[in-house]
């Protein structure tokens, strides 16, 4: 395996039908890279994210994780996505059970661990996103921020070696995005690789080291974040900018 290189992605194309959605996507993702994935809507970012996830079935192209092709019949999902976490814009937690049991049914029943140990590894997770204090209530009754915290939170038990964030805080009301993307940037510097697609500019700057620009399909750019900011790198890219910030 080349040094770090966690993911390698080559030549990847997905269609929906007659929409060709991925159109020859290619990209190495190192350990501890933190990459913010932007571009216009329908440009195909969750697509891609959920290629990596195995969500999705591109039809065709290579998708390494570790130096084994994920997209091999052979390859258990399960042991994929025990490695590669993803958190939803729209959560995703289980709402017939409780904050609790939304981080430790995974853990038992996916990781196989015990109770006792997956209760306290759940605790650790919901005091470090600052939830310790909901454990035993109802995840309906959260707030949108308390609930992508506890989502964080759930994808943090299982160890993963890489979390995947498709636009977390999207479907927030504002005074909620800043405490989700502190939550981020705090799992960002514990050393997790993280792919997140995101709007705003500002976490992306501060929290990414790398920004993948897609547009319709294709990877535009992919560069160091300063440089990005400093010096977009294609027309698209610079429109895409003066929209956004
Ligand atoms: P983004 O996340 O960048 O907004 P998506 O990856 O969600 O883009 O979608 C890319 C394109 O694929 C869009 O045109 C979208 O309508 C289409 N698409 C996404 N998922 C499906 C699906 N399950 N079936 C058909 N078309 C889809
Ligand atoms: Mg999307």
């Amino acid at each position: 395996m080349e040094n770090n290189k966690i993911i390698e992605i080559k030549d990847l194309y997905l269609n929906f039908d007659k929409l060709e959605v991925l159109k020859g996507i290619s990209l190495d993702v190192y350990s501890k890279d933190v990459i913010a994935i932007i571009g216009s809507s329908g440009s195909g970012k969750s697509t891609l994210l959920r290629c990596l996830n195995l969500l999705e079935k591109p039809d065709s192209g290579i998708i390494k994780y570790k130096g084994i092709n994920i997209l091999d019949k052979k390859t258990n999902i399960d042991d994929v996505r025990k490695s590669i976490g993803m958190v939803f814009q729209s959560f995703n937690l289980f709402d017939n059970m409780n904050v609790l049991e939304n981080c430790t049914i995974a853990q038992i029943k996916v990781l196989k661990r015990n109770k006792e140990e997956a209760i306290e590894i759940a605790k650790k997770y919901l005091i470090q996103v600052g939830m310790g204090d909901f454990i035993y209530s109802d995840s309906r009754s959260l707030s949108g921020g308390q609930k992508q915290r506890v989502a964080i939170a759930r994808s943090l038990c299982m160890n993963p070696d890489v979390i995947l964030f498709d636009e977390p805080t999207s479907a927030l009301d504002p005074e909620m995005v800043s405490e989700v993307l502190n939550v981020i940037k705090d799992v960002a510097n514990s050393g997790i690789t993280m792919l997140i697609v995101t709007h705003e500019m500002g976490f992306a700057r501060e929290v990414s080291n790398k920004i993948l620009f897609l547009n319709d399909g294709y990877v535009e750019v992919f560069k160091d974040t300063n440089e990005f900011f400093e010096n977009p790198g294609s027309p698209r890219a610079c429109e895409f900018l003066r929209k956004v910030l």
